[in-house]
């Protein structure tokens, strides 16, 4: 019997019309034909570099953007089929962590009251709010006077604490993560990436982790996608990309690394120039103005994700020659 994915996407298709220096009503292609499956109680990390569609797509995912065309299904129904109850309940169910959690505090709100709405707009009575609301603080590691303080006395890391403690209010399934730890230290880092790992444990989570950070990525999450200007070029068991990685964008990303060594050559040789305007996406293989393989097939003719392995797919004319 096949489990149905807790979230599915088919063939996301996002553009923004935006105005640019020599590019009036440009229009930016963010998501170009994007599917994936998150399965329950998977961790699926989105990595890329800034400008290829990672944060555009998880905010599509959580059904805070709309698709030009595509789908997002929920537990196998797409979203734009839900009932309204249900679509309501899928917004409870499907969480989001942004980068700045202040953004998303009331300033003039006090933390305990920011955490506690969820449950309020859920209608849990008095006393069991308290009652949740110390276990949440206490599950982030925030002491229990927080609740009293507002969002501008705390730290970057007590913030992103605040950010997952009322995400877990609202009981999700799923949490998307965006560039949670980015703008905080290392140290900082290590702390909320643990909080996220226990979180998901003792809540049951399905997760998508959105990260530029590879790293960070290996560690936590299960599967891992590449994107390269709003389009996958490589996804596959974490552990496995870093081992065996079968995109040339892919191992570019991993030889940046520090202290991580390509066994094929120094990282400065193989990413070229820096990313294209999204503006005018690249013919062929978009990759290939970067790629130190490219030859005259990659100029005109679009690779199609192929799997390679189990659950491991690429987007390369050249992968089996490159990679086996
Ligand atoms: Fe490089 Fe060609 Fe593969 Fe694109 S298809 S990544 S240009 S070798």
């Amino acid at each position: 019997m096949t489990t149905v994915p807790i979230l599915t996407a088919v063939e996301l298709y996002k553009t923004f019309r935006i105005s640019a220096p020599g590019h009036a009503h440009a229009v930016l292609t963010a998501l170009d034909r994007v599917s994936l499956q998150l399965a329950t109680g998977e961790t699926l990390g989105i990595a890329g570099e800034s400008g290829c569609g990672k944060s555009t797509l998880a905010k599509v995912m959580a059904g805070l953007l709309t698709p030009d065309a595509g789908s997002v299904l929920f537990k196998g129904t797409p979203l734009s089929q839900l009932a309204k109850n249900d679509r309501t309940e899928f917004r409870r169910r499907t969480q989001m962590i942004f980068q700045d959690p202040f953004s998303s505090l009331n300033p003039r709100m006090r933390i305990g009251d920011s955490i506690s709405e969820p449950l309020k707009i859920a209608g849990m009575a008095d006393p069991q709010r308290r009652e949740e609301l110390s276990r949440l603080i206490a599950a982030v590691g925030l002491d229990g006077n927080a609740v009293n303080r507002f969002p501008d006395e705390f730290s970057g890391g007590q913030r992103q604490r605040i950010g997952i403690a009322r995400a877990l209010a609202a009981s999700p399934e799923i949490l998307i993560a965006d560039e949670p730890v980015s703008s905080l230290d290392i140290s900082i880092q290590a702390q909320i990436i643990n909080i996220l790992l226990q979180m998901k444990q003792d809540f049951s989570l399905s997760m998508i982790m959105v990260s530029h950070n590879l790293l960070v990525l290996r560690h936590i999450c299960d599967r891992i996608i590449i994107m390269y200007l709003g389009a996958i070029v490589e996804c596959g068991p974490a552990a496995e990309l870093f081992r065996r990685c079968r995109h040339p964008y892919t191992e570019a990303l991993i030889a940046a690394i520090p202290g991580v060594q390509s066994s094929i050559v120094s990282k400065g040789e193989l990413l070229r120039d820096d990313l294209p305007s999204p503006l005018s996406i690249p013919p062929g293989c978009r990759f290939h103005p970067r790629c130190r393989h490219a030859v005259e097939r990659c100029h005109r003719e679009v690779p199609a994700l192929v799997e390679y392995a189990d659950g491991h797919t690429a987007a390369c004319h050249l992968s089996r020659q490159l990679y086996g």
